[in-house]
């Protein structure tokens, strides 16, 4: 379900969008496969799963979309760890091999 907030409209101001459809994906939903792509587009997370062709805003369970990402290697593994700016709510996501 994608969902409306105020002050969304403008996300891909310009007129300039992100190829293919967004939709919300909060964070509890997020499937166990390896992430495939990510990107920061003005502070706002966005991921993709597998080979979708479809990209995902990463929301947190407060509604937020904001997340402290860092990458890092762990047992040999790429993962992006995500951490809410505002609650605090930690995943680490694993990445596909390059
Ligand atoms: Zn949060």
């Amino acid at each position: 379900m994608t969902v409306s907030l105020p002050g969304t409209a403008n996300l891909f101001g310009g007129g300039r969008r992100w190829p293919g459809r967004v939709t919300d994906l909060r964070i509890s939903d997020v499937p166990g496969t390896p992430l495939t792509a990510w990107r920061v587009v003005e502070g706002v997370l966005h991921v993709r799963f597998g080979d979708g062709a479809r990209d995902d805003i990463l929301v947190c369970v407060c509604d937020r979309r904001h997340w402290i990402v860092e990458t890092r290697a762990i047992g040999g593994r790429g993962v992006l760890l995500v951490k809410c700016h505002g609650c605090g709510t930690a995943r680490d996501l694993p990445l596909a091999a390059p």
